[in-house]
């Protein structure tokens, strides 16, 4: 977790968060969340201080830069951020909107809970993992060229530095929770450098770190197998930054879709909450789309800064609004991709009214 910072004290009682609505769904979503998490942290003695930030084609739109100065400099500043989906422009010239930011911050662990939701069907009721995906490296790393003339090519890094670090943080953040297992999901005995580099100091850390946890090494298409025959058999799942990306989405299929798993990109000094999915151009606008991963990602948020800057009160309001969305969840107060009937705006509503 991002450590403490003396610049956030314990005796504020406003608390600074910019908030990028994103694209698409983004601004019908973040505003159902906000609502919610302001009806939550009413009943404590603190205040949440929303930051509007832009961040994407609403950027653009606006004659601006894909991410403009203003949006780094209040993020970095508030040392947080709540985020939702941005789309970045197809083609060249644009770096992708999440790369950048999790480049620029360092915020090198993605921390994605997926969890059978209460009343929510699926093929399996038991599942809880937790993804960490490496966020900095990999195929990510943004070196594309072309060769010649119809040969390109994307260059795969890996460095000892960021794979111990990922490591590392995956084993205590294990560890800390009480979880018993570490898979690495990886491509070794192709990808001998890269991958073979992941996976050694994974084996390292647990050797030298934390014997006390089990730590298991499985070819990611063997494990793909595996999760969706039985996703029991797997506790923490740590992997670099591509498979990371589509594990998340394979995860979320098993509990009921992209609309339900949240996440956080975590650095040494701040960390931005989204969630998992993208910006659904494809229902935007229509007030059908669900809120859920990000008011799950804004939980995660609440219990962060309840930690890191000793705001218990904060993760009392977590508590209040985890339950009310299982409640809704059991009570079939659901959104369509779950098998409901209520809108975005309305969902908000209902969650607001068991709060
Ligand atoms: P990206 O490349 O940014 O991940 P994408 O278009 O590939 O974007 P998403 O935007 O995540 O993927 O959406 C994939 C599909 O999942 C959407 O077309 C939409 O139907 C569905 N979906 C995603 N998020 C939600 C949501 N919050 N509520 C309902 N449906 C969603």
């Amino acid at each position: 977790m991002a450590r403490p910072d003396k610049e956030y004290k314990r005796n504020m009682s406003s608390i600074e968060i910019p908030v990028i609505a994103g694209d698409g769904i983004g601004p019908e979503i973040t505003s159902a969340v906000l609502k919610i998490v302001d009806a939550a942290v009413r009943s404590t003695s603190l205040q949440l201080e929303w930051i509007p930030v832009v961040a994407g084609l609403s950027a653009l739109e606006q004659g601006s830069e894909l991410i403009p100065q203003r949006t780094m400099d209040e993020i970095a500043r508030c040392g947080v951020a709540l985020k939702g989906p941005c789309t970045t422009p197809v083609g060249e010239g644009f770096t992708s909107i999440n790369v950048k930011l999790r480049k620029a911050f360092n915020l090198y662990a993605a921390v994605r809970p997926v969890r059978s939701m209460p009343g929510v069907e699926t093929r399996y009721q038991n599942v809880d993992l937790i993804i960490i995906r490496e966020n900095t490296e990999g195929l990510y790393s943004g070196v594309e060229n072309e060769v010649t003339p119809g040969v390109v090519m994307s260059m795969k890094v890996a460095s000892k530095a960021a794979c111990q670090r990922i490591a590392t943080w995956a084993f205590r953040f294990a560890n800390r929770r009480g979880r018993e297992k570490v898979t690495v999901l990886h491509k070794a005995n192709i990808m001998k450098m890269t991958d073979g580099l992941f996976l050694k100091c994974a084996s390292d850390v647990h050797a030298n770190d934390y014997p006390n946890l089990a730590f298991e090494s499985t070819i990611i298409d063997a494990g793909c197998m595996k999760l969706v025959q039985d996703p029991s058999q797997f506790d923490v799942l740590l992997l670099e930054n591509l498979y990371g990306d589509v594990i998340s989405d394979l995860c979320a299929g098993l509990v009921g879709g992209l609309g339900v798993v949240p996440g956080a990109n975590i650095g040494e000094d701040l960390s931005i909450f989204e969630a998992v999915h993208g910006s659904a151009p494809d229902i935007a606008g229509r007030n059908i789309a669900n809120p859920l991963a990000l008011l799950m990602s804004s939980v995660m948020m609440l219990n962060f800064l309840a930690e890191t800057r000793q705001l218990p009160e904060l993760a009392e309001s977590a508590e209040l609004i985890r339950r009310s969305y299982d409640a809704c969840m059991i009570h079939g107060e659901k959104t369509r991709d779950l098998g409901g009937e209520l809108g975005t705006a309305e969902f908000a509503d209902a969650v607001i009214a068991r709060l």
